[in-house]
């Protein structure tokens, strides 16, 4: 299979995983960037990814343009991905995301801080997007390619922002890794809220996060957790 049929086929996995996972709703995205060509990304049009298949992937130039235009609807926060892939060579997926475990952190000054161990991944510091700064009262989305441009820059070389009152931007060096990203930052929302009921959270330190992993995730071309989630999900890892 070529890189691009192997990428469409992890992109429509990805899709479905979101979705059974609870990460995206109706709503919420997950794009690749092209294998062939770093200027151009793949998406879905503007279906529920829950619903995305192999045929439903488009791909846009960085700055939002459909390659060839069929007529479909199309995501209205493109600039999402587009100024993310701009910014960050290394990024091959961006997801953007309204889980609601993650919108009481996208509304509080409380930070989004790894606080369980597989919530490693997401990093010392999840920065907070605030569109008002620069965009002053909007109804929140990133339709512009300054806004998304905007994101990109407060999100430096971060795993993932939240965007105040909205939801999340998340990266990955590849498709699976977005996906887990996203899914650790839910699981390490959840575990902070209901631990709040408890007590004091007791969040991992610098050390923790950035400590070598012990365990390989992924063993000889074999990633056990992208295998899980794909039989899961209902679809063929
Ligand atoms: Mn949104």
């Amino acid at each position: 299979m070529s890189d691009l049929a192997t990428t469409i086929r992890q992109l429509v996995a990805g899709n479905r995983i979101l979705a059974n996972e609870g990460i995206v709703d109706a709503m919420g995205h997950i794009s690749a960037r092209h294998p062939d060509n770093p200027k151009r990304y793949l998406l879905s049009w503007a279906r529920s990814p829950g619903l995305v298949e192999a045929e439903d992937i488009m791909e846009f130039e960085l700055d939002g343009t459909p390659v060839k235009d069929n007529g479909k609807p199309i995501y209205i926060e493109r600039p999402i991905h587009g100024a993310i892939y701009e910014a960050r060579p290394e990024v091959m997926s961006v997801i953007h995301n309204h889980c609601y475990e993650i919108l009481p952190f996208a509304i509080t000054r409380t930070p989004m801080r790894p606080a369980v161990h597989n919530a490693r991944r997401i990093g010392e510091n999840v920065p907070v997007w605030e569109i008002r700064d620069k965009f002053g009262d909007t109804d929140l989305l990133v339709t512009t390619m300054d806004q998304g441009r905007d994101l990109a820059s407060v999100l430096r070389a971060n795993k993932a922002a939240l965007m105040r009152g909205h939801g999340c931007a998340v990266t990955g060096l590849t498709i699976p890794d977005a996906v887990q990203t996203a899914i650790s930052m839910k699981i390490n929302a959840r575990a902070i809220l209901q631990g709040m009921q408890l007590g004091e959270i007791c969040y991992l330190t610098p050390g923790e996060i950035n400590a070598k992993q012990a365990g390989a995730a992924s063993l000889k071309g074999f990633d056990r957790s992208w295998d899980y989630l794909c039989r899961k999900a209902g679809i063929a890892p």
